[in-house]
């Protein structure tokens, strides 16, 4: 058996809360070593205490994070909307419309080109250390379409996530359409999926259908998470909350009633900053918040409209500047707590027993991700132990 262990780790995040009395938040270890054994963590510990093993990578003092957990995206689409964005940066507002522009191509695409697309944008994202990542469907919007878009994405991830209730496609009526989602779309995208999401908002779907849509995935073996509270105040983090979800997510117009229910209900606020960078909306009060308490991640929501972005490293820089999340914090919630909003223990921290996802930093810390926007700083990274970007050595 191949065992490798990385030495010279300047600065080693753990995220390992049995580290927090020494190395805060993130269960930092300076001068760290990590052993890798086939596709999980074996040892980590002090450099000077390193046990051998078959191979050895040097980190040269650099630092060593998680690999990131991006638990929100839609990946499954074609063409883009590039004039769309430069639309709107010339003055026209966005809203949820735009959505069906994409539903159109991606409905006239092949399998292989949809394939080709998603290995394209999944490659791009572990190039910029992201090892996790969810994926939704709702560009298909037909019981064919949507059952397709997530078959394609189950090549690349576990994390699929149906969500049929994107918007109304043209040509039918809300109540038809939930209808549809709630049965024989529902039918045919389950034994591809492991969530089901709902886009509640003005323009989408309401409190009460999204709750029905929820309940119908949960009778059929998926569990829930929702996009609420994006472009309005309204009633769906109270739904996401009140029925437990692992996740909402924007959370960007919250009353002091949706805080509290986050905070007493431990579901997860999924903040996507790239969001409003891309479509010029206020940031979600991140700092309010985590001093309220409520548990926080970051994601991506790469989607070729409201957020054509993969890089996490990005969406941490916009948490630390226009959020105020100290540096540690948007890291955490770029890690630990997006594998926490998909309900997962075995990555976003390295320890024994996790999966061997990793990333070697280009810099003497993590703090660089955030001080250095724009900069790529990925030499490196490991996914379930192998080498998949770089070569380290
Ligand atoms: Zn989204």
């Amino acid at each position: 058996m191949t065992t490798t262990v990385i030495t010279g780790i300047g600065e080693l995040v753990t995220n390992d809360p049995a580290r927090r009395e020494q190395g805060g938040l993130l269960g930092l270890l300076p001068d760290a070593a990590v052993v890798v054994e086939r596709s999980r963590i074996a040892w980590v510990g002090p450099g000077a205490e390193a046990p051998d093993a078959d191979v050895r990578v040097d980190a040269g003092g650099r630092a060593v994070i998680p690999g990131f957990v991006d638990s929100h995206s839609h990946l499954v689409f074609a063409g883009d909307r590039s004039a769309e964005f430069e639309a709107r940066m010339t003055g026209e507002p966005y809203t949820a419309g735009g959505i069906r522009t994409t539903v159109a191509r991606t409905r006239a695409a092949t399998d292989e080109q949809l394939t080709s697309h998603v290995a394209r944008l999944v490659a791009e994202m572990r190039g910029q250390g992201t090892t996790t990542v969810e994926i939704k469907s709702g560009y298909g919007l037909s019981v064919h379409d949507e059952a397709r878009s997530l078959a394609v994405a189950r090549q690349f991830t576990d994390e699929t996530t149906f969500l049929g209730a994107h918007v109304v496609p043209d040509g039918t009526t809300p109540e038809d359409y939930v209808a549809l989602v709630t049965g024989p779309m529902l039918a045919a995208a389950a034994p591809h999926a492991r969530w089901i999401d709902v886009f509640c908002e003005d323009g989408a779907f309401d409190v009460d259908e999204a709750r029905a849509i929820l309940l119908a995935g949960t009778d059929s073996g998926l569990r829930g998470r929702l996009h609420a509270n994006q472009l309005t105040y309204g009633g769906g983090v109270q739904l996401a909350c009140e029925l437990g979800l692992a996740a909402v997510d924007h959370c960007t117009f919250l009353s002091g009633d949706d805080v509290s229910a986050l905070e007493s209900s431990g579901t997860i606020a999924t903040l996507l900053p790239g969001v409003e960078f891309s479509t010029r909306q206020p940031y979600p009060d991140a700092r309010g918040l985590i001093d309220a308490g409520v548990r926080v991640a970051l994601a991506s929501d790469c989607n070729p409209g409201s957020c054509f972005t993969s890089s996490m490293a990005l969406c941490i820089a916009l948490a630390v500047r226009e959020m105020r999340m100290s540096p540690a914090e948007a890291l955490h919630a770029a890690t630990a707590m997006g594998a926490a909003a998909l309900d997962r223990d075995d990555v976003g921290v390295l320890a024994p027993g996790n999966a061997a996802d990793l990333v070697l930093l280009d810099a003497p810390s993590y703090v660089h991700l955030a001080y250095r926007p724009g900069v790529p700083l990925v030499a490196g990274v490991w996914q379930a132990g192998r080498p998949v970007v770089g070569t380290p050595s």
